[in-house]
């Protein structure tokens, strides 16, 4: 058994209704690049796909709040 720690990647939900798009943070076990582009589910229960161009925190303001302080 080993000990890996979670990465958290940012992923980019999308605008839906009143809902704006926002950054979110999705908690990975594989490496990033098998992850990339592909529709994870954020911590705080978002469907979000994920762009590990973008590090987390990202630098935008539009920031999922909840995943922000998860
Ligand atoms: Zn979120």
């Amino acid at each position: 058994m080993s000990t890996s720690t979670p990465t958290l990647v940012a992923a980019r939900s999308r605008a839906h209704g009143p809902a704006a798009a926002l950054w979110h943070a999705v908690e990975v076990h594989r490496p990033a690049a098998e992850v990339d582009a592909a529709c994870e589910l954020a911590l705080c229960g978002a469907l979000a796909r994920v762009d590990v161009d973008q590090p987390w925190p990202p630098a935008a303001p539009d920031v999922c709040p909840a995943c922000a302080t998860a």
